[in-house]
C-alpha cells in the first residue's frame, strides 16, 4: 500500500517517472493532465470545458478537477495505493485531497519533488513540441505554464516539507538515474517496491 505524489515543473519528467514508479510499486499512475487530454481527444463535455484552459497554459478550474480526481481515486485499482501526477497543483486542491484521504483513513506516504532548472525544462519542452505536437508546448504557453507553476504549485512544496513527507530529487540526467534516485530516497523512508514486499 503506497500512496505517492509527484510534483515538479512542466518538463521535469513527471509523466516519464510516473510510468516507471507505477510499475515498480505496483500502483496506478493517475495523471490529471492525461485524463484531461483523453477527454479533449474524445470530445467529452469535460474535455470541451477544459480545453481552453489547457491551451492557454492555465489551470483547469477546481470545480472540474476535484470531482474528477475523487471519482478516479474511488476506483478499485486505487484502493491499494496510487501515484498522483499533476494533482494537487493548488493549495485548494491540497485541502480537497486532504479531506478525501482523511475520510478514507488514509495519508500520503511521500511527496516526490522533481527539481529542474527552468531553462532545462524549456529546452526539453521545445524538443517535446517537435516530437509530440502537444498544443500547450509552444514557447509562449510553456513560459506561462512555468509562471503558473511557480505561483500556484511551488508553494505546495513547503506545505509538504512541513509535514515531513517531502523527498526532493534532482531531475537532471539519465531517466534511469533519476528513477534510481527516487527509489533509493524512498527506501530511506521505509518505502520499498512491490518486488521486495510481495515476491
Ligand atoms: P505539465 O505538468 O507538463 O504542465 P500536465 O499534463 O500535468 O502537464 O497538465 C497539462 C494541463 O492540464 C495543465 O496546464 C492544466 O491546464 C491541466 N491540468 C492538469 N492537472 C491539473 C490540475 N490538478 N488542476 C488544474 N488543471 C490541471
Amino acid at each position: 500500500m503506497t500512496r505517492l505524489l509527484l510534483i515538479g515543473p512542466p518538463g521535469a519528467g513527471k509523466g516519464t517517472q510516473a510510468a516507471r514508479l507505477a510499475e515498480i510499486y505496483g500502483i496506478p499512475a493517475i495523471s490529471t493532465g492525461d485524463i484531461f487530454r483523453s477527454n479533449v481527444k474524445n470530445g467529452t463535455e469535460l474535455g470541451t470545458k477544459a480545453k481552453a484552459f489547457m491551451d492557454a497554459g492555465d489551470n483547469v478550474p477546481d470545480s472540474l478537477t476535484n470531482a474528477l480526481i475523487r471519482d478516479r481515486l474511488e476506483e478499485d485499482d486505487a484502493q491499494d495505493g496510487f501515484l498522483l501526477d499533476g494533482y494537487p497543483r493548488t493549495t485548494d486542491q491540497v485541502r480537497e485531497l486532504d479531506s478525501f484521504l482523511a475520510s478514507h483513513g488514509a495519508a500520503l506516504d511521500a511527496v516526490v519533488e522533481l527539481e529542474a532548472d527552468p531553462e532545462v525544462v524549456i529546452s526539453r519542452l521545445r524538443k517535446r513540441a517537435l516530437e509530440q505536437g502537444r498544443s500547450d508546448d509552444t514557447e509562449a504557453v510553456v513560459r506561462h505554464r512555468l509562471e503558473v507553476y511557480s505561483e500556484q504549485t511551488a508553494p505546495l512544496i513547503n506545505v509538504y516539507a512541513s509535514r515531513d513527507v517531502l523527498v526532493t530529487i534532482d531531475a537532471l540526467g539519465e531517466i534511469d538515474a533519476v528513477t534510481a534516485r527516487i527509489t533509493e530516497a524512498l527506501v530511506e523512508r521505509g518505502i520499498s517496491s512491490a518486488d521486495v514486499t510481495s515476491r
